[in-house]
């Protein structure tokens, strides 16, 4: 058998190819897609608190424009590669379009661990990157948000050292800005609401209500959270969730009351009493209606595939199943509704909040959320549409509903 794929890279140009195929696509469209447009490695010095230099490494790759300006959050982590970028930068490429807004991808990052140095000292690392990209950066060209260790405050001071070398105000250069400094309201909850959502659609297709459904949820952070905090409201059962300390199940179903108390109070869950203690892999296998993975990568391989019993997978988490291991769930009959498609609240709703930097006008959080509803719902019913039509997944149909947008702005534009 051959190796399985696991470099999140491969994964998307195989993605990319797999739907071109299916649609017919010119040989063109996939040789302009599968790689990125431009990819800007810089090296900035910043002064530590001791006095001395370092010298920091960071990338920001920007995938295709065709469509609108480039659109990906900037992550701080010691494993941050050039390779990396350019994956995550081409998957944000057909999220942006999946859901009709009109961005193209980018994404960045610092190889740097974040917990090593102070809070001046990020500040000034968070400034200094933000200067050294700033040629390729830009209101209407690119614009960066969070993601893995970064957050509003870090979002803010790159606006400020941005908007010093630009002369002007410019708030929309980044987003997941804080409330009250240009952010948006119904952000934070923005990517689970989305997933929950997506979940309850399935859920309709196969006959079946949300209020009465189980879910299993992988991960309890931002996206993990607000994916049980929705559903729940939506009355469904949530009978098992992990973190990277634990991992529980119940099948009478967990005490969201009290989950959701406890993770407002501490930022994150424990297993206080909600149920029984079980291996972390177990959950991914365990007979309910809905599995949410909202952790990591690499989850679902075709090592453990067969052993998925949910009837749907609503994908939270940016490249949790591989090609090998949709083939599989495929086969099942598994619904699986892909990361571009499940997890795009949270790109929608950074779009919203440009939108309202650009019009320096601000809505309410139920306009916001409605907004986002309305959109999501949209581009899950018409990617259902085409996988009946063509009888093919819904990650394949996801991506040539993409591939057909953007194939069609870059052939105005005269690329082919
Ligand atoms: P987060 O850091 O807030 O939460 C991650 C959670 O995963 C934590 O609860 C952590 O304990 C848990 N975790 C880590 N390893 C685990 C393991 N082996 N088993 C079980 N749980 C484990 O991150 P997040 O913002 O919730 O992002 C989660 C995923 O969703 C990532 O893949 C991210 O790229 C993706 N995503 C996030 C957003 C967003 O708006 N935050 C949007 C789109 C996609």
């Amino acid at each position: 058998m051959p190796k399985e794929t696991l470099n999140p890279f491969e994964i998307a140009q195989k993605q990319i190819k797999t739907a071109c195929d299916r649609l017919n696509a010119d040989p063109a469209v996939y040789e302009i897609l599968k790689n990125p447009m431009r990819v800007l490695e810089v090296s900035f010095p910043v002064k530590m608190d001791d006095g001395s230099i370092k010298s920091f490494t960071g990338y920001r790759s920007q995938h295709n424009n065709a469509v609108g300006p480039y659109k990906g959050g900037i992550r701080f982590h010691q494993n941050v590669t050039r390779d990396e970028v350019k994956a995550l930068s081409t998957w944000m490429t057909f999220k942006c379009s999946v859901v009709g807004i009109p961005y193209g991808g980018g994404k960045g990052g610092i190889t740097i661990d974040p917990k090593e140095y102070s809070q001046a000292e990020l500040e000034r690392i968070s400034k200094a990157y933000a200067a050294a990209i700033s040629p390729l950066i830009g209101e209407k060209v690119d614009i960066p948000a969070p993601d893995v260790n970064t957050n509003g405050q870090i979002m803010s001071w790159m606006i400020d050292s941005y908007e010093k070398i630009a002369g002007k105000s410019a708030p929309g250069v980044f987003t997941g800005k804080p409330l009250g400094f240009g952010g948006s309201l119904a952000r934070t909850e923005a990517t689970g609401y989305g997933v929950s959502l997506s979940a309850k659609k399935a859920l309709e297709k196969i006959g079946k209500n949300i209020n009465s459904a189980t879910f299993a949820v992988q991960g309890f952070g931002n996206v993990g959270f607000y994916t049980a905090y929705y559903a729940h409201k939506n009355g469904a059962k949530i009978v098992a969730i992990s973190n990277v300390d634990t991992a529980f199940y119940n099948e009478n179903g967990i005490d969201m009351e009290k989950v959701i108390k406890e993770v407002e109070e501490k930022g994150f869950v424990t297993n206080n009493g909600y149920g029984k203690e079980i291996p972390h892999n177990e959950l991914l296998e365990l007979e309910v209606d809905v599995l949410a993975p909202c952790a990591l990568e690499n989850q679902i391989t075709s090592e453990n595939a067969d052993r998925i019993k949910a009837k749907v997978i609503v994908e939270g988490a940016n490249g949790p199943t591989t090609p090998e291991a949709d083939e599989i769930l495929f086969k099942k009959g598994i619904i699986v509704v892909p990361d571009i498609l499940a997890n795009s609240g949270g790109v929608a709703v950074s779009y919203f909040e440009w939108v309202q930097n650009l019009q320096n006008y601000y809505w309410e959080f139920d306009e916001v959320q409605q907004k986002e509803d309305a959109l999501l719902s949209k581009a899950f019913e018409e990617v259902w549409a085409l996988s009946e039509k063509y009888k093919t997944d819904l990650r394949n149909a996801s991506y040539m509903k993409s591939i057909e947008r953007i194939a069609k702005a870059m052939k105005l534009r005269g690329w082919y």
